[in-house]
């Protein structure tokens, strides 16, 4: 049987089989609810406080800095939305870039609608966004700055401690959320040291369950809660806790953590032999900055005169796995604002995908894929100029 090369974990990912074992453990012993006051609720409590001092011990804070939430987007919504309610009174002014996700993206749209003012920030050819830029956008009515760490379509990171220390210094009183989904697991991320207040991630982009995420919230940091109800997490998140996902996710990160550089390592070396033999096709281009300029994991090729849907069948026919753009966004065909914020030629927005890898691949699994594009690539554009 053709083995399966699964290379859309900027998706999502495979869960870890360590993190699958917790996870059952808990959904069959364990299953208590953490607010029960008898000895089923004690475990469960158990294994929440034991996520939150994993959790902590890889952020730098303390597990009382920490939300649980469903996903990502969810952490982001709470974010944002929280903050702007808490501090509506001090201004309504909030600053974003052209290239979130649609998490912040469409968040910052529902605020437009309630009458915030939004200044959304251009970047450069390679994605990146000057924080001389921020600092000017910055004003006294400024309450929130929202710029992600690593961009989920081509891997640009953001130069984030730079960003914290322009919102700052321009105004101490602006809060600086970070959406780190993609980089949470990927790169040491000290909160405190990088001027964040307010940073979301996701469970299931770091080999742990899909309905885990998380927010940290900055000690003296205050957010309003957007879900109302009995009062769960200090009444910043009511529901009862996914402790399964939580302590499954909190595991993820505790391996991805334990062995970061060394993980690193391996997925930069993939990444550049996949790009050096890739690149060497006509007319196929990798965007973002080459090397360790750009995330570890992501990787996206513009490969002119194929649309990026043919590819992506082509290789799934090979049972290589991959996406068209940014996944979230795959379901409502649009076009790629990220593409077009780095100056893609307009030729090429329709001829983009992402190769996201994890530590489960392989050089082999790379290997496969450049082969199966150095294939199909003139094939298929033999068949689109007749
Ligand atoms: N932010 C970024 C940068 C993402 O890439 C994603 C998902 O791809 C999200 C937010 C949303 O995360 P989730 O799928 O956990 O809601």
């Amino acid at each position: 049987m053709e083995r399966e090369i699964y290379l859309d974990n900027s998706a999502t990912t495979r869960v870890f089989p360590e993190v699958a074992e917790l996870m059952n453990r808990i959904y069959l012993e364990e299953y208590g609810n953490p607010s029960s006051m008898h000895h089923k609720g004690v475990e469960a409590e158990r294994e929440l406080r034991l996520a939150g001092e994993t959790l902590a011990g890889i952020l730098k804070c303390t597990p009382k800095n920490l939300i649980y939430t469903s996903c990502g987007t969810e952490s982001d919504n709470l974010a944002i939305i929280g903050a702007a309610r808490a501090a509506s009174r001090r201004g309504k002014h909030l600053v974003t870039t052209v290239i979130e996700h649609p998490a912040v993206l469409e968040t910052m749209k529902y605020l437009e609608g309630e009458g915030w003012e939004i200044t959304r920030l251009p970047v450069d050819g390679n994605g990146l966004l000057d924080p001389e830029d921020v600092r000017r956008a910055v004003r006294p009515d400024t309450v929130l700055v929202s710029v992600m760490h690593t961009n989920n379509e081509i891997g640009a990171r953001e130069p984030i401690a730079e960003i914290g220390a322009a919102i700052k210094e321009k105004n101490p009183e602006t809060l600086f959320h970070v959406d780190a989904v993609q980089a949470f697991g990927k790169a040491r991320i000290i909160p405190s040291e990088c001027r964040i207040d307010l940073l979301a991630a996701s469970g299931h982009k770091i080999h742990a369950a899909k309905g885990t995420g998380l927010l940290y919230v900055a000690p003296g940091v205050r957010i309003r809660n957007i879900i109302y109800g009995g009062g769960q997490q200090g009444g910043m998140r009511s529901g009862t806790e996914n402790v399964a996902g939580i302590a499954g996710m909190a595991l993820a990160a505790g391996i991805l953590y334990g062995k970061l550089d060394e993980d690193l390592d391996k997925l930069y070396t993939m990444r550049e032999s996949f790009t050096a033999r890739v690149s060497r096709i006509p007319d196929v281009h990798v965007n973002g900055l080459p090397g360790r300029g750009s995330a570890p994991q992501v990787i996206s090729l513009s490969v002119r005169g194929v649309r990026a849907e043919v590819l992506l069948h082509a290789l799934e026919d090979r049972k290589i796995y991959v996406s068209a753009g940014s996944a979230c966004a795959s379901n409502h065909p649009h076009v790629s604002e990220t593409l077009r914020a780095i100056g893609c030629p307009a030729e090429d927005l329709d001829s983009t995908i992402r190769v996201s890898t994890s530590v489960m691949n392989t050089q082999e699994d790379m290997d496969c894929a450049a082969q199966a594009l150095e294939e199909i690539v003139p094939m298929l554009r033999r068949y689109s100029r007749q």
